[in-house]
């Protein structure tokens, strides 16, 4: 049988895997939906592969691995701009969950996930964790746009239009982990909501099914003093304490916020090998403070980084949160040398991979790993002189020209625009959400 082979050319390739290297005048060969090679382009030659080759040029782009966003809530794109200038508290009591009460729907989520992945891709994601609800929807909007995700099987306590009881949601969660758990864009996690929102006893449920299933847990933890003093009161116990206890705190566990952090618990983090997601532009927003991600480093804990949803970001641009992440860090610890651009670059790509268990498949540009891609252009004013690609890309941060992404080998985005989704269709849909939540207010 023919395959199909694409060949870029780069200016430069930065692949991740091995680190702090930046491959110049490089040539990458997908073959399929793999990266089956990466060699000097004085040394590709056309005359080794018999099969179908199309080459693609890429003057004045880096190369990077497919960025991944470790913790979104893609849905709720149609909450952008909703709810601002409030702390977490009130955004989330007073704001989120009562409109949510009212709007939430399959096609909600169809609709809000559309435009998500549109601007996803258009910023070079190529992989979301994501926590919502009708988790199908979620995954059938990622397939038709051909994304890749990791479907959170969401939990929590409280009733809305998608479950009654942390039970259903659970028993729905599962549907959908057998349903997707062979397809090759998705995967499923657990995804219990906080120590605030979910019983324990469903808590220590989950840390059993995730060892059956061989799936990751994805939970918001520590994202704000009172969640810490709230537990105290309530326990006697943090909730770090209650949740190893529970035997949540494993490998499996992506720890989402982690700004109220105490010595004790990046002792523990640290020995359970729990891997942390950094989302500071959504910490700030919501007025809870910075996760010191400095004292996460220094102890070797595997540190990811997500936009959270739009509704307390107001953007779903990972390399925004790059370099956020990358500043926030050079001032708090007054060092700039704390974190350099190949760590920061990282946290959305290898330590991301392996978060979600996925790093034997995605997360850098090396030979056998699927071909999920991001061309970046360096041409133009702002780019110019160009020292260092990889420094640039964090620098640069929102403001990099994503210009091609290919996700498992076909190609999503072509010189700046989206293949497989109608932007103005979903434009349209966003509108119309608009006027539905102005009229539901
Ligand atoms: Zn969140």
């Amino acid at each position: 049988m023919a395959h199909k082979n694409i060949v870029l050319h780069a200016d430069w390739i930065v692949p991740i895997v091995p680190a702090n290297v930046c491959l110049q005048d490089h040539t990458l060969v997908i073959r399929e939906n793999i990266i089956d090679d990466i060699l000097p382009t004085s040394q590709w030659n056309p005359k080794n592969y018999e099969d179908q080759i199309e080459e693609i040029q890429l003057k004045d782009k880096i190369l990077i691995p497919g960025l991944i966003n470790s913790h979104t809530h893609a849905a709720m794109s149609l909450f952008a701009n909703y709810a601002d200038d409030v702390s977490l508290k009130d955004w989330l009591f007073d704001y989120i969950w009562p409109i949510e009460n009212r709007l939430l729907s399959s096609n909600f989520v169809r609709d809000g996930t559309e435009l998500a992945v549109a601007e996803m891709l258009l910023t070079g994601t190529t992989c979301f964790n994501d926590m919502y609800f009708f988790g199908e929807e979620t995954a059938r909007a990622c397939i038709d746009a051909g994304i890749r995700s990791t479907i959170g099987m969401t939990i929590i306590d409280f009733s809305s239009n998608y479950g009654s009881s942390a039970e259903e949601y659970l028993r729905k969660g599962q549907i959908i982990h057998d349903k997707f758990k062979n397809h090759p864009l998705i995967t499923t996690a657990f995804a219990p909501h906080a120590i605030y929102s979910v019983s324990e006893s469903m808590l220590s449920k989950i840390a059993i099914l995730a060892e059956e299933l061989d799936v990751q847990i994805h939970m918001h933890i520590n994202e704000s003093n009172p969640e810490i003093s709230k537990s105290l009161e309530e326990t006697g116990n943090t909730p770090l304490q209650r949740l190893d206890r529970l035997n949540i705190l494993t490998e499996r566990l992506m720890a989402v916020h982690m700004v109220e952090t105490r010595e004790e618990d990046l002792e523990v983090l640290d020995s359970k090998g729990v891997n942390v997601v950094h989302c500071p532009t959504s910490n700030l927003k919501l007025g809870c403070g910075i996760m010191p991600l400095h004292k996460f480093k220094e102890r070797g804990i595997n540190i990811c980084i997500g936009t959270d949803g739009s509704a307390s970001n107001n953007s779903l641009n990972i390399l925004s949160e790059v370099k956020l992440a990358s500043l926030l860090a050079k001032g708090i610890t007054k060092n700039g040398s704390i974190l350099n651009a190949f760590e920061a670059l990282e946290m959305a790509t290898i330590n991301a991979a392996k978060a979600l268990g996925l790093s034997n498949q995605i997360g850098s540009l090396e030979k056998k790993k699927y071909a999920d891609i991001v061309a970046i252009s360096v041409n133009g004013i702002g780019s110019s002189p160009l020292f260092s690609p990889e420094n640039q890309l964090v620098s640069k941060g929102g403001q990099n020209k994503v210009t091609d992404v290919w996700v498992n080998g076909k190609r999503l985005v072509k010189n700046c625009e989206l293949v497989t989704l109608d932007i103005q269709s979903i434009l349209n849909k966003a509108k119309l959400w608009e006027s539905i939540v102005k009229e539901t207010q």
